[in-house]
């Protein structure tokens, strides 16, 4: 059994993804292939946002974001403090202060009140500048961006949403990947739609911010690529990667999206009672990252981990630190007691998902954590 089967997925899709790659390498247009701009034009259509500048990876996305933001030393950026490390390492790779705030224990997202006290804090000690709020769409869940969205104006910050994990989710008929003043996500293999290496993208409505962005993802390119008007980078998403993405989105429109949440509520509905499941509010649509469930102790999650290794079922623990206890972040961003995190992080256990998952062996995966519990 696999934690996310990417052969059964390639198996599904070989014939048309072979094609396609076939049709890059006999063309040869590696670098800013037609594909990538159709690549765009298909995601941004999807979640509603004008634009979609596709880069080299999700990190990237972040990055570009601050960078067109201009977060600099002496600013502050609050991130969840229960995320991947880059929500958090992009704040500091631009010299700012990642401030961390808790999360709520039932949908993993944003705690708004601890996200608020965070503000007033860092406003209170008067050091630092509060100019933007990351939130994260954890385990392919949207986070709270009504609230996100009020806080964002009472404090007049800019917000910034690293959908990452959660492209492919909606609140009513609003997608992921079109909330607050920008978004971003990656299509590392693993996330909900996943390239074949490194890919990431950035969503915008405005005009003059998204000239901006494909200006740095090519060294700060003007009119043309020798004309550089000001310092950028290098950051690009390949022909193949946007070759292979065309086709791996269209399954995961007509169909992967669907069975994935049906895989998902079918673990639902066979582990409610037993184990502490995952909660989608009303009017919320996940894409399912991650399938994650809460069990009573570290000794209990640590125990039934390797119980079901033994019987060769794989899980993962994401994640297993607070950001704010990581050692690259020692010192900084510390200003909120972050219990739930603390907590999360000793007692969450994410189960093997994915839209090709076979009943039979979603079956075995339940069958094993009822007898390691006795239930
Ligand atoms: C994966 C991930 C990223 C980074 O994406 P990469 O493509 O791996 O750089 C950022 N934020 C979150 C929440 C992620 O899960």
């Amino acid at each position: 059994m696999q934690f996310r089967d990417l052969k059964s997925q390639y198996q599904a899709l070989k014939p048309e993804i072979d094609n396609e790659i076939s049709k890059v390498i006999e063309k040869c247009n590696f670098i800013s292939g037609a594909q990538v701009s159709e690549l765009e034009q298909e995601l941004a259509d999807y979640v509603g946002a004008k634009h979609c500048i596709t880069c080299g990876n999700g990190t990237d996305a972040l990055t570009m974001m601050m960078m067109a933001w201009d977060i600099k030393a002496g600013d502050a950026v609050f991130v969840p403090d229960f995320t991947f490390f880059s929500s958090g390492e992009v704040v500091s790779f631009e010299g700012a202060t990642p401030i961390f705030y808790d999360v709520c224990r039932d949908t993993f997202n944003a705690d708004v009140v601890s996200l608020e006290n965070a503000i007033k804090a860092v406003e209170r000690e008067g050091k630092l500048n509060p100019r933007a709020i990351v939130a994260v769409d954890l385990f392919g869940q949207p986070a709270n961006y009504p609230e996100l969205e009020r806080i964002a104006s009472k404090y007049d910050l800019l917000l910034l949403e690293d959908g990452a994990q959660g492209f492919g989710g909606k609140i009513g008929d609003k997608r992921a990947c079109s909330f607050g003043d920008a978004a971003t996500t990656s299509f590392f293999p693993a996330k909900p739609l996943g390239c074949y290496g490194d890919g990431g993208a950035v969503f915008v409505n405005d005009d003059d911010m998204a000239d901006y962005l494909r200006s740095i993802r090519i060294h700060g390119k003007g009119s043309y690529k020798y004309d550089n008007v000001r310092i950028g980078w290098n950051s690009r998403l390949d022909t193949l990667q946007a070759a292979i993405l065309k086709v791996k989105f269209k399954a995961f429109r007509e169909y992967e999206l669907a069975d994935i949440n049906r895989v998902a509520n079918r673990y639902t509905d066979l582990l409610t009672g037993i184990v502490e499941t995952p909660v989608v509010p009303d009017n919320f649509y996940s894409s399912w990252a991650q399938y994650t469930i809460k069990l009573s102790s570290r000794e209990v999650r640590d125990g039934l981990q390797e119980f079901l290794k033994i019987q060769n079922i794989p899980s993962m623990v994401y994640y297993p630190k607070p950001m704010h206890t990581q050692k690259a972040f020692q010192g900084v961003g510390d200003y909120v007691e972050c219990s739930v995190t603390n907590e999360l992080c000793n007692i969450v256990l994410a189960l093997p998902l994915h839209p090709y998952l076979s009943d039979e062996d979603q079956d075995g995966v339940c069958m094993a954590i009822k007898k390691y519990l006795n239930k």
